[in-house]
């Protein structure tokens, strides 16, 4: 099979991958759409601190399953599945007793084994969602992604009816929070330092857009909330800057909330120990989509959430890199790119 081979940093290639037999608990998933994650650009330049080399990328996957293997009930060939990124270790006390499918440490497909850059990929039963009919593998792939911002804004921070919430960061999911958070009923206020991006949040329905390097956001809240502050802030920003913690934590009004789903390369942003402490201001973190797909899935048949409108790119497998280096430059209005590894040409949309 075909599969897209990142030897190492920034060299990558496309190479043919023979499939291995598969153990207890796997499923062969033919690759219908991955998308590709802004920790794949990490990867890529060699700063993701799980990934090792050579790697197949790939972790935002929408998939057929094209073989069960032993132990497998609950899936049968022919089923439309998302996600399915986990794979046995082969080590673990329960792998070495044949019970793979019962692995205690995993490893990550995308990450620390083959992923979803690639005509097949194998994937563990039990990590699988089945696709709902009317959803497509593009929209199952980027649910991934709107998920993490689900988890952030219902279950971590809670957003509440006629809230006002500040959202750092209008990319993929940063505007997934936003959509996810006007659907809970709240006024959003979106920033970005990138125009085309704070254009969309515009487009998508935030109440406010300030570009983070040009206005003045902290004096527009102000301004806004008559000095009180936003009751939430919602970081999806992270990296390396220091710029929006503190901005988050002034932000936010007495007894307010920061939750952070950004992932930082570095350990150290600096929080304004003093207005936290004196105004019993909360941070607390957000990590991954513990809820599944499910609540995803559930909004876009409704028709509450349109996936689609933050694809901007639909491109063979042999782009991946270019879709890469799309994502990096901020290019093309980029957004979300969508790897076909079935399709023919690229797609601008
Ligand atoms: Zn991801
Ligand atoms: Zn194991």
């Amino acid at each position: 099979m075909k599969a897209m081979m990142l030897w190492e940093p920034e060299r990558m290639e496309m190479v043919d991958l023979e499939l291995r037999p598969l153990r207890r608990g796997e499923v062969l998933l033919k690759v219908e759409a991955c998308s590709i994650c802004g920790s794949d650009l990490e990867g890529y330049h060699g700063w993701h601190p799980k990934m090792t080399y050579p790697r197949v990328m790939g972790h935002e996957a929408a998939s057929t399953v094209v073989e069960v293997g032993p132990g497998v009930v609950d899936l049968s060939v022919g089923d439309r599945v998302a996600g399915g990124e986990a794979l046995p270790c082969g080590k673990c006390a329960r792998c070495r007793e044949g019970h793979t499918d019962e692995c205690l440490t995993p490893l990550g497909p995308g990450f620390t084994a083959h992923g979803a850059y690639a005509e097949y990929f194998i994937g563990m039963a039990k990590r699988c969602t089945r696709i709902p009919d009317g959803i497509s593998f593009a929209e199952a792939a980027v649910a991934q992604p709107a998920a993490i911002a689900r988890h952030a804004v219902v279950t971590r921070a809670a957003i509440q009816p006629g809230e006002l919430v500040l959202i750092q960061g209008c990319g993929p999911i940063g505007l997934s929070a936003m959509m996810l958070a006007k659907l809970q009923g709240a006024r959003v206020i979106s920033t970005d330092i990138v125009d085309y991006r704070c254009g969309m949040a515009r487009a998508l329905g935030a109440d406010h857009v300030y570009n983070a390097h040009r206005d003045n956001v902290y004096d527009e809240i102000m301004s806004l909330t008559l000095g009180k502050g936003v009751d939430k802030v919602i970081e999806v920003v992270g990296g390396a800057q220091d710029e929006t913690l503190p901005q988050a934590v002034q932000c936010v009004k007495r007894g307010g909330l920061v939750a952070v789903v950004g992932s930082f390369a570095e350990n150290r942003a600096t929080l304004p120990v003093v207005d936290f402490k004196f105004n019993e201001k909360t941070v607390l973190g957000s990590q991954s989509m513990p809820e599944g797909y499910g609540p995803i899935f559930d909004l876009v048949l409704a028709g509450k959430l349109d996936l689609m409108r933050l694809v901007s790119h639909r491109l063979p497998l042999e782009m991946a890199e270019h879709g890469l280096k799309l994502m990096d430059a901020k290019a093309e209005n980029v957004m979300k790119v969508v790897i076909e590894p079935w399709r023919e040409e690229s797609h601008r949309l």
